[in-house]
C-alpha cells in the first residue's frame, strides 16, 4: 500500500495531525521565513507530499509558542513550473485536510485601490473575476467527496481576522510610521497571469474593490469547502494600474519585497502566537451549509 501523507508526516516529525497552518505568499517571499525572520524558531523540513493533484513544493513545520505550524512558501507555487494553475493550491488543501488543519493564516501583496502603497489590509470579502477558481474548488469537492455547493457568507473568520488586527496594531515598533491599517476590505481576486488594465482597476473600483490580487478566492473557497479557518494579512504593494503612482518603479518591486518580508513574517508570527492554542469559537466549520439537499431528493 502507497505511503499516507500521515504516514510520511509522522515518520518525519513524530506527530499525527497539526492544527495551524501558514501559507506564505509575496509579502514574504522576499526572506527565508522564518529562518531570516525569528532564528530562534524551530524548523523541521518536510519535502514534499504526494497528493491527487500533483507532488507539491516542499513544506516546512516550524513550532510556535511549542505548537506545530506547517508552512508553505509563496501559496505552494513550484519554482520553475509553466502550468501555472491551481494545482498548488488544491495540493496544499489537500494536505492540510489530511493532516486535520483547522487554521491557516496567509500572507499576501495586493495592488492598492482604496489603500496606498505600504498599508496592511485585513479583508473582509472578496470577489473573484476568475471563474476558474470556481472550476477547481470543483474538482477539489468532487476529488475527495465533499459537497460542491457551500456558502460563502463571512468567507474570512472573524476571530482570526481580530488576532492579526491585533498583531498589527502591536508591531508599530517593526513597521512604517506611515502605515495604515484597514480592519476590512473587499479583495478582488484576477485570474493568473498578466496584471490588470487601467480601464481594469477603474471597473473593479466602482464595484467596491478595495485591494486587487490573484490568489486568495481559491484559498478562500478550499478553506470552506474543508471548513477550515482562514484569514489573510495583505500589504499594498503599489497603486493598483491607473491610480496615482501606478506607475511602476525603475529596478522593479524588488527593493519592496526585500524590505517589508521581515516586518510581515514578524507580524505573522505574532498572529500565530496568538492563535496556535486559541479556541475556535467561530461558526467556520458549519457556516458551509450542514443539510445535503442532493441527498433528500428521490433516486429515479
Ligand atoms: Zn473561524
Amino acid at each position: 500500500m502507497a505511503e499516507t501523507i500521515v504516514d510520511a508526516f509522522r515518520q518525519k516529525t513524530g506527530l499525527e495531525s497539526v492544527r495551524t497552518a501558514w501559507i506564505g505568499g509575496s509579502a514574504t517571499w522576499g526572506a527565508r521565513c522564518p529562518e531570516d525572520v525569528d532564528p530562534s524558531v524551530p524548523v523541521v523540513p518536510l519535502g514534499g507530499f504526494t497528493t491527487p493533484f500533483g507532488e507539491s513544493y516542499p513544506l516546512k513545520l516550524i513550532f510556535v509558542e511549542g505548537e506545530p505550524v506547517l508552512r508553505a512558501r509563496m501559496h505552494g507555487w513550484h519554482r520553475n513550473n509553466p502550468a501555472l494553475d491551481y494545482s498548488h493550491t488544491l495540493q496544499l488543501f489537500y494536505i492540510f485536510r489530511e493532516l486535520g488543519v483547522q487554521q491557516i493564516l496567509v500572507d499576501a501583496s495586493v495592488g492598492g485601490i482604496t489603500a496606498k502603497p505600504w498599508d496592511i489590509v485585513v479583508p473582509d470579502d472578496f470577489v473573484t473575476v476568475d471563474q476558474f477558481t470556481r472550476y477547481e474548488a470543483r474538482r477539489f469537492a468532487a476529488a475527495v467527496g465533499l459537497r460542491r455547493q457551500v456558502r460563502l457568507a463571512q468567507p474570512f473568520c472573524p476571530r482570526l481576522r481580530e488576532v492579526v488586527i491585533a498583531a498589527v496594531r502591536q508591531s508599530g515598533d517593526i513597521l512604517p510610521a506611515h502605515v495604515q491599517l484597514h480592519t476590512r476590505g473587499v479583495y478582488f481576486n484576477t485570474p493568473l497571469g498578466p496584471f490588470e488594465t487601467a480601464a481594469e482597476i477603474r471597473s473593479f473600483q466602482a464595484q467596491g474593490a478595495d485591494v486587487v490580487g490573484m490568489t486568495l478566492a481559491m484559498e478562500a473557497m478550499l478553506a470552506r469547502l474543508n471548513r477550515m479557518c482562514l484569514v489573510s494579512l495583505d500589504i499594498v504593494a503599489n497603486w493598483a494600474e491607473g491610480l496615482e503612482g501606478g506607475e511602476w518603479i525603475e529596478g522593479g518591486m524588488d527593493q519592496f519585497y526585500e524590505r517589508c518580508a521581515v516586518p510581515l513574517g514578524i507580524v505573522g508570527l505574532r498572529a500565530l502566537t496568538a492563535a496556535v492554542r486559541q479556541a475556535r469559537a467561530c461558526h467556520c466549520a458549519d457556516i458551509a451549509g450542514v443539510v445535503d439537499g442532493v441527498a433528500k431528493f428521490p433516486v429515479e
